[in-house]
């Protein structure tokens, strides 16, 4: 189709799109020709809509990460960064695009030390400020993926969430919920007041939410292209705002500016990376390299469990299994993961199988073991099965923000796609005049070693990235496309992505179910994070008798006197079930619920 005809298409679109109605939401379809499934109706709609006229895969999810920026604001956008997997159906490879932020070139290890009193700043002190801005990765990854597989242009894919910005959409309850969450800091800037407390009070359920500022930001990258953000006015924009904070009258924040200069903007890059890759139960499983932690997490995990056979276990020792295999993970995460830039990462020994037989021996099918578990030695070989390691007690955090997304198109390309701005709402801080937040993703880094004596491979470094635990994942069976799912929700995307993989794969759950399943996660802590509809189920007494202990958590990271849903992740996901049919499920409850939406359903 010619440029002007498309983009005469996406204006129709654009009259079409009266404040949207936010809210009414479909969790599963089945169907051909395509298929999305993300947090938002109106972000699956266009994705939809962008695959109907011709998109591919990458075109779509642009498309919907873009529109996510205007109607999920407070966990996507372009002032944040994520990981892109894509499955490509002409090359039958899977690639994967590093899109995390940066930290600013003059970072050091003590970025989030308080130079006044020579100890680390409390964490909501450093989410809320300048320091904690990485270098954004969202909108390069966008262009990468683009310049790989897009029929259409950057500008063309923002055309839509352009229109939802410029027109508004209804706030929902869950958005409504996010901006209370938040409005005690979002006070502080006065531009983050102005878009989401408008007159100085949260906006009703209902309301139309507009945002003609980031209408313009997209319609500016669309022409100028991504050099207007990456070293251009937008850029300049953003180097401002972290540097000096826009501090509204009258806010009682001690402002600590970052250190981000229009250089780093310059010389950001989202690099192509190879993805991890474990066999599990005859299929091939392939999720993002470090700088996440969740390809090497969930693929030792997984190798762990391969050498248990889950389908004969009963239900108590399926969890055990579970919970262990995170246990002993997540030891070797917090020791070994960082930026492979900066830091050594074992990522070939973490993912073999020789290592997670060394791991797996330690567990005991009678007994939870204690954590904080010591990490392996997967630079000395795999043998043994008790390392001596002192351990560390560090829990990572567990927050329940970022949106996972998926897409598939219909010559069989498929996206798996986590982006994020890490807190809800980020930084807190918007970019006056460009109608976006900025991340907090340097809060990410570990703020001091945390164990004296142990290398922390997770300090922060300029030019560094912070480990994620970002889990965007594409199971292959036979070569060829059958699940692609991930999270949002921190550290627990993560547990949430394997409880997903072994709930489908091994338990034989419908994905919808799988997606659905009560959680509970363990990071190698104490207690295991768990939903209370976790401890309900008839398994959690017999789990308790094997030394698994549970807790839930329902206060927000940032304000503990902030009472919030006690829920683990928000997944979504695709299965292709042959014949070219999609079945596409998102969240049925978890943050209000997502949305699944195919070209042609055919139940
Ligand atoms: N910043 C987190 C990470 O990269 C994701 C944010 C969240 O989901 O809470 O792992």
């Amino acid at each position: 189709m010619r440029s002007w005809v498309r983009l005469l298409c996406l204006a129709l679109l654009a009259l079409c799109l009266a404040p949207l109605p936010a809210w009414a939401k479909q969790a599963v379809a089945v169907g051909k020709g395509g298929a999305v499934a993300s947090d938002s109706a109106i972000a699956t709609g266009v994705g939809l809509s962008v695959l109907r006229r011709g998109g591919s895969a990458a075109d779509a999810a642009v498309a919907v990460a873009a529109t996510l920026g205007v109607t999920d604001p407070f966990v996507a956008g372009i002032g944040g960064g994520g990981y892109f997997v894509y499955y490509d159906a002409s090359t039958h490879r899977v690639y994967t695009i590093d899109g995390r932020e940066t930290a600013p070139a003059s970072a050091s290890a003590k970025l989030f030390i308080d130079p006044a009193t020579g100890m680390p700043l409390a964490f909501p002190t450093a989410v809320t400020s300048g320091l904690s801005v990485g270098v954004p990765g969202t909108l390069m990854t966008w262009q990468r993926a683009l310049e790989r597989w897009g029929n259409f242009t950057l500008a063309e894919d923002l055309k839509p969430a352009e229109a939802v910005a410029e027109k508004g959409f209804q706030i929902d309850p869950t958005l409504r919920e996010e901006d209370r969450e938040n409005a005690f800091r979002f006070a502080d800037f006065s531009s983050t007041r102005a878009l989401f407390l408008p007159h100085g009070a949260l906006p009703a359920v209902g309301a139309t939410e507009r945002d003609p500022d980031l209408a313009r930001t997209y319609q500016q990258i669309g022409r100028s292209g991504v050099g207007a953000f990456y070293g251009g006015p937008i850029g300049k924009a953003i180097v401002s705002t972290v540097r000096h904070l826009p501090l509204a009258h009258g806010a009682a924040l001690v402002a600590r500016p970052g250190l981000m200069a229009l250089s780093d903007l310059k010389r950001y890059a989202a690099p192509f990376v190879a993805p991890t890759h474990v066999a599990y139960r005859g299929l091939d499983v392939y999720s993002m390299a470090p700088s996440s932690s969740g390809g090497t997490t969930v693929g030792e995990a997984l190798n762990v469990l391969g050498n248990f056979d889950l389908r004969t276990e009963s239900r108590v020792q399926q969890l055990h299994h579970f919970l262990e295999a995170t246990r002993l993970a997540f030891a070797d995460r917090n020791r070994y993961i960082g930026d492979r830039r900066f830091v050594d990462v074992p990522e070939a020994q973490l993912l073999s199988k020789a290592f997670a037989r060394q791991r797996s021996c330690l567990i005991d099918p009678a007994h939870a073991l204690v954590s904080p578990v010591a990490p392996g030695h997967p630079f000395a070989g795999a043998g043994g099965c008790s390392p001596k390691q002192p351990a560390s007690a560090a829990l990572p955090n567990d927050g329940a923000s970022t949106n996972h997304f998926v897409v598939a198109d219909s010559k069989g390309d498929v996206v798996s796609y986590t982006n994020t701005i890490e807190e809800l709402g980020g930084s807190g801080i918007v970019v006056p005049g460009r109608g976006f937040l900025l991340n907090n993703e340097l809060t990410d880094f570990d703020f001091h070693p945390l164990q004296s004596g142990v290398p922390d491979p997770n300090l922060p470094a300029g030019g560094k990235r912070p480990r994620s635990s970002m889990s965007p994942t594409i199971v292959l069976k036979h070569g060829r496309p059958f699940l692609a799912v991930g999270a949002a929700g921190g550290a627990t995307i993560i547990t949430t992505v394997l409880q997903i993989l072994v709930d489908r794969i091994d338990l034989g759950m419908s994905l919808p179910a799988a997606i659905a399943a009560p959680r509970a996660s363990q990071r190698n802590a104490a207690k295991t994070q768990a939903e209370p509809a976790f401890l309900a189920l008839p398994s959690t007494p017999g789990l308790e008798s094997l030394g698994q202990s549970f807790t839930v958590s329902d206060t927000s990271p940032l304000d503990p006197s902030i009472t919030i849903a006690p829920t683990i992740g928000v997944a979504s996901g695709l299965e292709l079930l042959g014949n070219g049919r999609f079945l596409a499920a998102a969240e049925p409850v978890r943050r209000g619920g997502g949305a699944a939406g195919v070209l042609k359903p055919s139940p």
